[in-house]
């Protein structure tokens, strides 16, 4: 429903980690903001498009305050409230939302989508998910470890290749050890892994391509930058001029020859 007010929120999930990532739709919301609305990671990746609006940077851990600060000036002012990735995936869609269903707030909110770790390591590792996935993030601060364990077991033994968001955390450095040993009770050693720190974000990207067998070979080198894809048997690796990449057949070659 359209607000009476003049204000609007927008919020909108920047891409993993460079202005050029971002959708053109959200870029030119930030840039006719009234308001910016943020932590400092995000606000420093977009940097180049602040000029002039009022810029309110907020901290990890606040994001509650975060949301009612967002929906409260929306009523009055266009707002641009960032988010890394996509704001919906472990993002601040859901909290917004629920404070300004919460608040009952007449402020009109549009979500504006952006590239998310898993699209954006896939890319870097070549073509590991052209098939059905899941994405299971390892942080316990929200969610029980016992379900995450649940569903870490159902996805492996459906099949699924696997994205890991939030491996590791200061707090939670065994998570992606257990994970890793929980995933292994129910997939073939050999299937192929990739590792991508730093996605997309310039000469800090880094990538790692192994195998599940191996992948705890990894473990020191993990951390909260990081996304993990596990994929299946049916999945490859290919090595091309010593630069190795995932395939995983979406299965044309059943049908045709090419
Ligand atoms: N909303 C974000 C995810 C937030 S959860 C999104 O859509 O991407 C934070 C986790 O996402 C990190 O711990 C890491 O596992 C992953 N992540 C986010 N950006 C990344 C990047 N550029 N490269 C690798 N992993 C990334």
């Amino acid at each position: 429903m359209q607000s009476q007010n003049k204000g609007k929120l927008y919020i909108i999930g920047i891409g993993p980690g460079s202005v050029e990532q971002m959708t053109v739709a959200a870029r030119d919301a930030v840039l006719n903001s009234d308001y910016v609305v943020g932590n400092g990671t995000y606000l420093d990746q977009i940097k180049s498009l602040l000029d002039g609006q009022e810029i309110i940077r907020s901290h990890m851990g606040k994001e509650v305050d975060r949301a009612k600060k967002a929906v409260e000036l929306a009523t009055e002012n266009v707002v641009a409230m960032v988010s890394g990735g996509d704001a919906n995936v472990y993002g601040m869609a859901g909290l917004v939302l629920e404070v300004a269903e919460h608040q009952d707030l007449d402020v009109d909110i549009e979500v504006l989508p952006g590239v998310t770790a898993i699209t954006a390591g896939a890319s870097v590792l070549g073509a590991p998910i052209v098939n059905d996935f899941a994405v299971i993030s390892l942080s316990d601060l929200l969610t029980p470890w016992e379900l995450i364990e649940k569903r870490l077991k159902a996805a492996s033994e459906a099949d699924f290749i696997i994205a890991l968001y939030n491996p590791k955390s200061r707090q939670r450095n065994s998570n992606f050890r257990r994970a890793i040993e929980i995933i292994s009770q129910h997939r073939d050693g050999s299937a192929p892994v990739g590792l991508v720190k730093n996605a997309l974000r310039g000469d800090s990207q880094e990538f790692k391509v192994t195998r599940l067998g191996e992948v705890l070979d990894y473990d020191d080198w993990v951390d909260m930058r990081t996304m993990i894809l596990v994929s299946t048997k049916n999945s490859r690796i290919w090595e091309q001029d010593g630069i190795e990449r995932i395939i995983t057949p979406r299965g044309y070659q059943n049908k045709y020859d090419y």
